[in-house]
């Protein structure tokens, strides 16, 4: 089995303006899609590992073999972060802040602007390369980033949302405006899906561990 470069779930031009059409195309068909290819290399000496579902290897990554542990943290970090990415974004208002995940922000962090705060903290400030998350970890929500395509699953911690600040996620469009990209991501969240994900983290307590 090889993995696949998922399509997007909506048109190249339904998140403008947000996200345009130029950046989504590079940021799918050329990164996303490198990504997908060389993690698919770097599974041809262990054929047993490409049978496993991405979640598996992400969740247990510090245990796969040594010579191609590095090659999948990056490129399968690549690979599934990338996938989260496209499913966790919406065309503007067609879905709404709301549901399961909304009470335990609002239990966690106070409330959706205390979040927002955080999120965007960890996104603007992450150096470099990487992404923001909001994850669960098991009993409660957390706000983190992590450096290049490093997942939170690989600790056990279960992503619910993310954001790409990589530069080529935003630079086409915004430039050297991190924080304003990173401001305006609020307006494409999918709400329905990061609620999905919820429910499905909160049934596997052990995280990480039922992947
Ligand atoms: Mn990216």
């Amino acid at each position: 089995m090889m993995f696949t470069l998922p399509e997007l779930p909506y048109a190249y031009n339904a998140l403008e303006p947000v996200m345009d059409e130029a950046t989504l195309h590079f940021h799918h068909d050329k990164h996303h899609a490198t990504y997908t290819a060389n993690l698919n290399k770097a599974l041809e000496s262990h054929p047993e590992l490409a049978e496993k579902s991405i979640r598996y290897l992400i969740a247990h990554l510090n245990h796969l073999p040594e010579d191609i542990r590095g090659a999948v943290r990056n490129n399968g970090g690549g690979y599934f972060n990338h996938a989260l990415f496209w499913d966790m974004m919406a065309p503007e208002g067609s879905t709404s802040f709301g549901g399961p995940v909304a009470e335990q922000i609002a239990k966690d962090f106070g409330s959706y602007e205390e979040f927002k705060k955080k999120f965007s903290a960890a996104a603007v400030s992450r150096f470099g390369s990487g992404w923001a998350w909001l994850v669960w970890n098991g009993d409660h929500l957390e706000v983190l980033s992590t450096a290049n395509q490093d997942n939170p699953l690989t600790e056990g911690k279960k992503p619910l949302l993310a954001l790409d600040v990589w530069e080529h996620a935003y630079y086409l469009q915004y430039q050297n405006r991190r924080p304003d990209f990173v401001a305006s991501f609020f307006r494409i969240i999918n709400w329905d899906y990061v609620n999905e994900l919820f429910e499905d983290a909160k049934k596997s307590r052990k995280c990480g561990a039922a992947e």
